[in-house]
């Protein structure tokens, strides 16, 4: 009987997995996917590595980052002061202690007037001295508004970094979580607001690493071994589809994978309502292959507002090779594939002038890319009912909206929490 089975290896399977292992508890990780990274994982087109889809994080990522630092992976991650450059909005934080760095950057930003600018530094200020809590969650649309927000600093700066954050549309998301995101990118320490870059694929950035860390300290990973149901036997958790038994169990699968597992658990009948109302949001990832690396200003680059993509320079993975992501649900996904490339790549030579020529393309869409996080959504804990029995995943409770940060939070609680006997 292993002592601690996590099923499901993305990163918040896999943090709570290396942190167990490192601390000497034997673990047992078992993946329903023939690979590691979940959500965040490398995928071969053609031979090239590449990502299921463009990933950013930024400086505020700190138990991410201290992942990486751990597993000896951070020279994968280039780390660099917030520069949001869109058509005609441009927006470069100093490197000044914090909040200096976004007064002086606010000053000088261009695209927006002196409106827009006090507009928003007001803004910060009224969130600052409220510990950026809102009294009651609501609309990030609505709330803006009601901070009297132009609307040209909304379709500018906060619209494309509420979208691009939590993947959800602004009229759509949640106000509260908008706000978590701001205190913890603009207004926490200087360095948090970095922008953090990958500079190689997404499995060497954790799971590769991760697996030999595992393997390094006794733990044991098991590719293709879908978990069916977790029930309860002679005093030990019971998986069925591995047929084995251990004492305690992370369960750190994507959340629509929750109600099958927990189906022979009617203590934990709140937690499946509670993932079962959530809804989900797409990200479109297009990658490009040109015949030279198209020159970039800067490796990120922003085409248009909020429903248009970023893109990134990722001549790190190969010579001329270009992501295009666009977030959450939009008219762009009704698009035929051609029509909707041939719209990127105009976009792109409009920002970037001619581009050379184009030796190849890869559309991934994850439909089920993250939570729609949404106003008031309410998401289970880490603990549940049923003691020795957790819960990991981006989707669980905390500040942050479904990123690799609050995955990698809820893996390394999970292994506390589990180490306390909680
Ligand atoms: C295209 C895309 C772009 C994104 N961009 C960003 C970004 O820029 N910045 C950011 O911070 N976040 C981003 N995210 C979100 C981020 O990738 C996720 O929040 C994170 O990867 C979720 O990790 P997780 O471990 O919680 O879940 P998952 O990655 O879903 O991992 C769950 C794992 O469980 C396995 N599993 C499921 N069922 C079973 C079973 N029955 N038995 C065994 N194993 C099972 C799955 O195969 C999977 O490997 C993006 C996501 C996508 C899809």
């Amino acid at each position: 009987m292993t002592q601690v089975a996590i099923v499901g290896g993305g990163w918040a399977g896999l943090a709570c997995a290396v942190e167990l292992a490192g601390a000497g508890v034997p673990v047992t990780l078992y993946e329903a996917a023939r690979q590691l990274g979940g959500r965040a994982r490398r995928v071969d087109w053609n031979g090239l590595a590449v990502d299921n889809g463009q990933h950013l994080m930024v400086g505020a990522y700190r138990a991410t980052l201290g992942l990486l630092d751990r597993l000896a992976t951070r020279q994968g991650v280039a780390q660099r002061p917030l520069v949001l450059d869109l058509p005609d909005f441009h927006l470069a934080l100093p490197r000044l202690p914090a909040p200096l760095n976004l007064a002086w950057g606010l000053a000088r930003c261009r695209g927006l007037g002196w409106r827009d600018k006090l507009a928003a530094a007001r803004l910060m200020n009224v969130l600052r001295e409220t510990g950026f809590r809102l009294p009651r969650d609501e609309g990030a649309g609505r709330f803006l508004a009601r901070q009297q927000q132009p609307a040209s600093l909304i379709d500018k700066l906060w619209g494309p970094l509420c979208v691009a954050a939590l993947n959800t549309p602004l009229a759509s998301a949640s106000a509260q979580v908008f706000c978590h995101v701001l205190r913890d990118s603009l207004a926490g320490d200087r360095a948090d607001s970095d922008l953090v870059l990958n500079r190689a694929d997404l499995g060497k950035l954790l799971p590769d690493a991760a697996q030999a860390y595992l393997a390094r300290h006794g733990g044991r990973v098991r590719l293709g071994t879908k978990v069916e149901r977790i029930a309860r036997r002679n005093g030990a958790w019971f998986l069925a589809g591995p047929d084995e038994a251990a004492d305690r169990v992370v369960l750190a699968t994507h959340a629509t994978r929750v109600p099958e597992l927990l189906a022979d658990l009617p203590e934990l009948a709140a937690v499946v309502r509670q993932v079962s109302t959530m809804d989900w949001q797409p990200i479109l990832t297009l990658w490009l292959r040109f015949a030279r690396t198209p020159r970039f200003p800067l490796p990120l680059l922003g085409l248009g507002g909020d429903q248009d993509p970023w893109a990134f320079q990722r001549d790190d993975l190969a010579a001329g090779l270009v992501s295009l992501v666009t977030s959450a649900r939009g008219p762009h996904l009704d698009l035929a594939p051609a029509a909707l490339q041939s719209h990127y790549l105009d976009l792109l030579a409009r920002r970037l002038g001619p581009l050379p020529p184009l030796l190849d393309s890869l559309r991934i869409v994850e439909k089920r890319a993250t939570f729609s996080c949404t106003p008031g959504l309410a998401r289970p804990d880490n603990v549940t009912a049923l003691p020795g029995l957790y819960l990991a995943g981006d989707y669980t409770a905390g500040d942050y909206p479904a990123t690799l940060e609050g995955a990698v939070r809820s893996g390394l609680q999970c292994a506390t929490l589990l180490q306390q006997g909680a």
